[in-house]
């Protein structure tokens, strides 16, 4: 995913219905159907399927505004982490196309060149990062 991808998501995030959406809980002076979601308490329930689908997708939905905001910040963090871990120094590979710079173990392309690779992707000021994603 790229850093565009992310900046749309929180912007599309930061755009939503501020507040805690509910599914399931007490509601008013009702209970909500755990097939039914409240964005907010001025808007109707929005009511899906009563089987056991409809009921997991309202909780997709509810849990979806908390979830995404966590998710973001996990991302967040890891790629800090990622850039303090990462060795900055360039790959060299040796003719059995190992990278003898980070001492690379296995058959895959060398952790430190994808990992600057995804920190490229996804590093603040990122020139791809605009509009993409809406
Ligand atoms: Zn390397």
């Amino acid at each position: 995913m790229r850093r565009s991808n992310i900046t749309a998501i929180r912007r599309r995030l930061a755009a939503t219905t501020p507040g805690v959406w509910k599914t399931g809980d007490r509601f008013g002076s009702g209970t909500l159907g755990s097939h039914a979601v409240v964005l907010s308490g001025n808007l109707p329930p929005l009511e899906l399927q009563p089987d056991r689908n409809g009921r997991n997708d309202a909780a997709f939905i509810a849990h979806a505004h908390q979830d995404v905001a966590v998710l973001l910040a996990e991302l967040e963090t890891a790629l800090a982490i990622i850039d303090d871990l990462v060795d900055p120094d360039p790959c060299w590979y040796d003719h059995g196309g190992k990278c003898q710079a980070h001492g690379q173990a296995s058959d895959e392309r060398c952790a430190h060149a994808r990992a600057q690779e995804f920190l490229g992707r996804h590093a603040k000021g990122n020139p791809s990062e605009g509009n993409a994603g809406r």
